[in-house]
């Protein structure tokens, strides 16, 4: 899987991804990052990609111009007309819809995704306008750019890249799979500070195992997510 992200500051998402498992399926080729600088792509000799917002009011806003070249630059990689579908174009935006688990899973499928991250005010909505798909934020409250929720969207993404993961069995029984979390794990020492790995885990029993895990999972999700537990009702009795 493809990502390519437009950005001003493409250090930081190089950085951030290239680090740990995100990094060693860059390394292997299971998925791929290449972050663009949209200040490559300004027509002014002094690489100014942003200007006062009409209208007045604090702060600059990003330029349409650049923003567009850039993508068009990443369009001719990306060679959309081969398959015939243009990649989707996702711009992180607080004003977006709120990512979660069911939305990583929906562009896990996905083989190339374009990211655009803003910085500043924003960016000219004309550009937005004219090459955005989605709309995704990763919560209700503000940044100072669009690096750190294109980073968090690519991580959840990948994660769900078959590969990625040691084994494909380690995504798919984890918190949010069913609206539960996840029960409680762990690891050696049989004990520790006087606190002793509940019995049930040392069994051997799988069925046993497998009981105490599902109620762990329910307490939890009750207890620190009853708006989640709701709805996983719901969806049981559909
Ligand atoms: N003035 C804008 C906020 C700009 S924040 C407004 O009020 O809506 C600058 C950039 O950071 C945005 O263009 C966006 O790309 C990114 N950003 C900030 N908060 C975000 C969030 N919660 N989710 C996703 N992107 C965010």
């Amino acid at each position: 899987m493809n990502f390519h992200i437009l950005t001003l500051f493409p250090e930081m998402i190089m950085n951030g991804l290239s680090t740990s498992i995100t990094g060693r399926a860059m390394d292997k080729g299971i998925i791929s990052v290449n972050a663009v600088n949209i200040r490559g792509f300004s027509q002014d000799k002094h690489g100014h990609v942003d200007d006062y917002p009409y209208g007045g009011g604090a702060g600059m806003v990003m330029q349409a111009a650049p923003v567009y070249r850039a993508y068009e630059h990443v369009m001719e990689n990306v060679g959309a007309s081969d398959s015939g579908k243009s990649p989707r174009v996702v711009y992180m935006t607080p004003q977006g819809k709120v990512f979660d688990q069911k939305m990583a899973q929906e562009l896990s499928k996905e083989e190339d995704l374009i990211f655009l991250c803003g910085h500043y005010e924003g960016i000219d909505e004309r550009v937005l306008e004219m090459i955005v798909t989605d709309n995704v934020s990763i919560g209700d409250y503000v940044l100072t750019g669009g690096e750190l929720p294109a980073m968090v969207v690519i991580d959840a993404v990948s994660r769900l890249v078959p590969g990625v993961l040691g084994s494909d069995i380690s995504a798919e029984f984890e918190s949010f799979h069913d609206d539960l979390l996840e029960y409680p794990q762990y690891t050696r020492p049989e004990e520790f500070m006087g606190m002793k790995v509940p019995e049930v885990l040392l069994s051997g029993h799988h069925k046993n195992i497998e009981a105490w895990r599902l109620k762990k999972s329910i307490e939890r999700t009750k207890e620190r997510r009853p708006d989640l537990w709701e709805k996983s009702i719901h969806n049981e009795s559909k």
